[in-house]
C-alpha cells in the first residue's frame, strides 16, 4: 500500500500587528513568522473508499470536513482533477491545540506539499495560492522558513533565516478564542504597534539580540484575564534568561528566544511543564517549499 509521511510544524510569531479591519470584515495583518522543530506526524494511505477521513490521538480534533487536513486533502484533490480518490489521513498531534502555533493549518499545508509531491501537479506558486482556500496561515505553513506576512496572512515574503536561536515555548493550560480577541482588539481605542520594519532589517543583520528586542504581539495589551497568566510566563523565560519573549499568534502559547547552548536546565523546564501544562523546546526550520 501507498503510504506517505511527512511532518506538519508549527509556527511562530516573532511580531503580529493588525493594521487595519478591512470592508470584508476580515483584518490586515502584518506578521514575522518561523517555522519551528515542534510537529504533529502526518501520514496519508490512499484508498478506495472515495472519501476522506482524518483521524487523529486527540478525541476533541474532529475528523470530518471540519479538521482543516481533510479540506485542504478535498481542495486539492478537486484542483488537481482526481475528486473521488479516497484518503485515509492519521494525524499524531503534538503542536498544541488552539495556541496560536497554527496546529490545523500546518497539517492542512503539509497534506498540501504531500499530496503535491505525489501528482506533481503544481508549481510552488500555484500551491500557495491553492493553499490560501484552505485559510490565511496555510500559505505560510506550506512554504515555512522565515516570512513576512501581511494581507489576511497569505501575502508573503521570504525574509533572512533567524540566528542561530533555540525556543522554549509554554501554553498554559486554556485556549483564547481568536474571534474573542479581534473583537476586543476592534473596541480598544489605542494600540501600540510593533517595529516590524526593524525586526526585518536586525533579521538582515543576523542580530538576534535585535531581533528578541523589538519581538510584539498586540494582542498582548488587550484587557483579558487569562493575559495575565501569559505575562507571567512571559517574566518567567526572561528571568530563566531568555533575550525576549512573547505571545504567538492568538495565544495561549508563549515563547521565550534563547541564544544557542543557554537553555534553561531540565529542573526548571520540567517546574514550566508542571506549571503551564505544556513546555517544549525547538529550533528553526527552514524553507520548505
Ligand atoms: P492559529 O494559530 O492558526 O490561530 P491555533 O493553533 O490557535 O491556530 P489550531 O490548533 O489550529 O488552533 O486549532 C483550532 C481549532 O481548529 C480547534 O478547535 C480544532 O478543533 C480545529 N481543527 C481543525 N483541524 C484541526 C487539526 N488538523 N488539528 C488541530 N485542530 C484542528
Amino acid at each position: 500500500m501507498n503510504i506517505l509521511y511527512e511532518k506538519a510544524y508549527a509556527k511562530l510569531n516573532i511580531s503580529l500587528d493588525v493594521t487595519e479591519r478591512r470592508a470584508d470584515g476580515y483584518h490586515d495583518m502584518a506578521m514575522v513568522m518561523q517555522t519551528v522543530s515542534l510537529a504533529d506526524e502526518v501520514e496519508i494511505r490512499f484508498n478506495d473508499t472515495g472519501v476522506v477521513r482524518a483521524a487523529t490521538n486527540l478525541s476533541f480534533v474532529p475528523g470530518d470536513e471540519r479538521n482543516l487536513a481533510v479540506r485542504a486533502a478535498l481542495c486539492y484533490l478537486r484542483a488537481v482533477g482526481q475528486e473521488g480518490q479516497g484518503l485515509s489521513i492519521r494525524l499524531e498531534k503534538r503542536v498544541p491545540v488552539g495556541a496560536g502555533m497554527g496546529g490545523g493549518s500546518s497539517d492542512a499545508a503539509a497534506v498540501l506539499r504531500t499530496l503535491n509531491r505525489h501528482y506533481g501537479a503544481l508549481d510552488a506558486e500555484k500551491l500557495e495560492a491553492l493553499s490560501a482556500e484552505v485559510g490565511s496561515d496555510v500559505p505560510f505553513c506550506v512554504r515555512g522558513g522565515t516570512a513576512f506576512a501581511t494581507g489576511r496572512g497569505e501575502k508573503l515574503e521570504t525574509l533572512p533565516d533567524m540566528p542561530a536561536c533555540a525556543f522554549v515555548i509554554c501554553k498554559p493550560g486554556f485556549s483564547i478564542s481568536t474571534p474573542e480577541l479581534f473583537r476586543k482588539l476592534d473596541q480598544s481605542s489605542a494600540r501600540c504597534h510593533p517595529d516590524s520594519a526593524g525586526i526585518v532589517e536586525a533579521l538582515r543583520a543576523g542580530d538576534l539580540p535585535g531581533i528578541c528586542r523589538r519581538m510584539y504581539n498586540v494582542f498582548e495589551d488587550i484587557d483579558d484575564r487569562r493575559l495575565r497568566t501569559v505575562k507571567e510566563i512571559k517574566g518567567r523565560l526572561l528571568d530563566f534568561g531568555a533575550l525576549g519573549s512573547v505571545m504567538t499568534g492568538t495565544g495561549s502559547a508563549v515563547f521565550g528566544v534563547f541564544r544557542p547552548g543557554t537553555l534553561p536546565d531540565e529542573a526548571a523546564l520540567e517546574a514550566l511543564r508542571r506549571d503551564c501544562g505544556f513546555c517544549e523546546t525547538a529550533v528553526c526550520v527552514g524553507r520548505l517549499n
